[in-house]
């Protein structure tokens, strides 16, 4: 057997290699979309990808979604686009048409808007369809059968996704009627164990796969009661207020009134640099402790209460009388503060 080039050189003539089809990956940087991504590179296809970073999902948290992506991209020789959904996520946070998971995770909205962002990269480069690395039953709000159908008609890509880790399971999508893929090359992965995934792992040399990530900070319960309360009691909130979200012990003083009280040095740090016109900044002064933040249209009045909390996670002695020092808008005073009791703090504790 002659190889082509081989043949076409002997004849004279100029080589010309077919064109790969491209497809589009939504890469998390789990192991599954680094799988899937394989999956369509062996069959042929050029694959790019599309990563997608929201306000509550951060590229180095650490917490598994989208962490190293741009490494995980190399790997896989894809190019990659990441995508930012700030504003148009809070926005549909605020009420996400098809629900919130356990914690304040809007899984279906929050996927077709990932997908949505895939398409309009399609679009542009004109790629054939999109993969993700989505199995079947492996998580309990956005990747059961009508979830996905949900997505794909939410998004406007009906038969438009094909998900290769579990494609032989599911409906056959536009590239598989077109002959683009074939049902036999798509796996039949279903439910939670990662036995599967392993294995493909290591026959894609896939070296020290990632465990499976700990989702993004909206299926954390805690988190997710932080944001909830947030939402509830905030017309839009910002980015500057998720921020906040993410750090601190948090305390709802009223309707429009927050103290966050930082747990250690980065929170503080943290604290100080998100601290906005208005907002009141609290801090023990002869004694280690941490930094507070009094945010709302009813901050001032909460002064005094949100120094005694301020006092209580302090180093400073018990029942002892201390200096706390209060900032607002570049002015300083110094109130004089004892320690809270809990019977008067942890109520307000969300
Ligand atoms: S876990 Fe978070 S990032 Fe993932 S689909 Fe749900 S809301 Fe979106």
């Amino acid at each position: 057997m002659y190889d082509v080039k081989f043949v076409y050189a002997v004849f004279g003539l100029i080589y010309v290699p077919e064109e790969k089809k491209k497809v589009v990956a939504l890469l998390s940087g789990g192991l599954d979309s680094q799988l899937a991504v394989r999956m369509m590179q062996e069959q042929g296809f050029d694959v790019s990808a599309v990563a997608i970073k929201t306000p509550f999902c951060d590229f180095d948290c650490g917490r598994g979604c989208g962490f190293e992506i741009r490494e995980r991209a190399d790997d896989l020789n894809v190019n990659l686009k990441t995508v930012y959904l700030g504003d148009e996520y809070i926005e549909m946070l605020k009420h996400p048409k098809h629900g919130t998971g356990a914690g304040f995770n809007p899984c279906i909205d929050c996927r077709a808007m990932m997908f949505e962002a895939a398409k309009k990269h399609m679009e542009e480069i004109g790629a054939e369809f999109i993969i993700s690395g989505e199995v079947l039953g492996q998580r309990p709000m956005s990747q059961h059968g009508p979830a996905l159908r949900t997505i794909e008609k939410e998004s406007g890509l009906v038969g438009k996704i094909v998900r290769p880790l579990s494609g032989g399971l599911l409906p056959s999508t536009d590239a598989e009627k077109e002959g683009l893929i074939r049902r036999e090359n798509l796996g039949m992965i279903r439910g939670r164990t990662r036995r599967n995934q392993l294995d493909m792992a290591r026959k894609y040399g896939i070296e020290n796969p990632p465990n499976a990530g700990g989702g993004c900070l909206l299926t954390d319960p805690a988190f997710g009661l932080k944001a909830k309360d947030l939402f509830s009691h905030t017309e839009t909130p910002t980015i500057n207020d998720i921020d906040l979200l993410k750090i601190g012990r948090h305390f709802r003083l009223d309707d429009q009134t927050k103290l966050v009280v930082g747990r250690n040095k980065n929170e503080n740090e943290v604290i100080k640099a998100i601290a906005l016109p208005g907002d009141i900044l609290l801090e023990v002064r002869d004694h280690v402790g941490p930094i507070s933040i009094l945010r709302g249209s009813g901050a001032s009045q909460h002064t005094e209460f949100a120094a005694s909390v301020t006092v209580r996670y302090s180093d400073a002695p018990k029942e002892e009388s201390v200096t706390v020092v209060v900032t607002k808008n570049d002015s300083n005073k110094e109130v004089s503060s004892k320690r809270a009791r809990e019977e008067s703090y942890l109520k307000f504790r969300i």
